[in-house]
């Protein structure tokens, strides 16, 4: 997909699913499974959508995938399917794993980071050994320190790596990556949580992350159990929402399942997304 100056490519690593009534919070279970419908366990299936951007002079992959360090029984706990995954989609563009200039992490939860690192006969190192990793400060921290409730989504093993080969570059707010790419903070779900946005003539592609993590989730009250402060999301989601509207932007849901871009429609401060899939853009 051309964008202005930039070549965009969806890089998916398959799927997994999570518990439906944990992804939509306050919102009865009727009105959620008539949008995405759960399976026999309650669970929901969900994509992990990345995205390679190439231009500008740089190659940049923005997260990472859950990657392949799991347990036979976290992968079943978790239902992950790598029915694509980031290697294959890669390799299939002819984009080696060293030709990753940088690798830009919305936060640091194992389904984003999962594949910053690979295990191989030297133990576990970085998956993209010329990367410069990147990801905001106050969630680097946060990270490191995880409380008992959000112990199990934050896993050492997925930067530690980065770290000791001094690959892990941290931001303090907004930051301009090249001229078209902008991290730019959206604290809710974790609150070192950054977007990605990217300009190029004249059009705007805004990579969310988890601060809306699927189409359906784009009324401002469907925000996730898994945000740790759901009162921010939501302020945060009315500024992103309004400027979304105000330039036209185009959205990337990166756990949609189906379409996984969208345009926003606001109507009497409500909001809804008119959704297309990669595939026909
Ligand atoms: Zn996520």
């Amino acid at each position: 997909m051309r964008w202005g100056d930039f070549e965009l490519d969806l890089i998916s690593d398959g799927t997994f699913r999570l518990d439906g009534g944990a992804m939509f919070g306050v919102v009865p279970k009727i009105f959620w499974e008539r949008k995405l419908s759960p399976d026999q366990t309650n669970r929901i299936k969900l994509g992990l959508n990345c995205l390679l951007v190439r231009g500008n002079g740089k190659t940049i992959l923005i997260d990472t995938g859950c990657g392949f360090k799991y347990s036979s029984k976290e992968f079943e706990i978790y239902g992950i399917e790598h029915e694509r995954t980031v290697f294959d989609d890669l390799a299939r563009l002819e984009v080696a794993p060293a030709d990753i200039d940088l690798v830009l992490n919305t936060h640091l939860h194992f389904d984003h980071c999962g594949g910053n690192t690979v295990c191989t006969a030297e133990g576990l190192v970085p998956t993209f050994p010329n990367a410069t990793y990147v990801v905001q400060r106050q969630e680097f921290e946060d990270a490191s320190h995880p409380s008992e409730r959000n112990r199990a989504s934050y896993l050492e093993q997925n930067w530690i790596p980065l770290v000791d080969r001094g690959q892990l570059e941290l931001l303090e707010g907004n930051h301009t990556i090249c001229e078209g790419i902008e991290c730019i903070p959206t604290p809710g779900h974790t609150l070192g949580h950054q977007s990605v946005k990217i300009q190029s003539g004249g059009e705007t592609l805004f990579f969310l992350g988890d601060l809306c993590p699927t189409s359906a989730h784009v009324p401002l009250p469907w925000i996730m159990s898994y945000d740790l402060y759901p009162a921010t999301t939501l302020e945060t989601r009315k500024e992103v929402y309004r400027q979304a509207v105000t330039e036209g932007w185009t959205l990337f849901f990166e756990h949609d399942p189906g379409d996984l871009l969208g345009r926003l429609i606001e109507k009497d401060g409500n909001y809804r997304a008119e959704t297309m899939p990669w595939e026909t853009w």
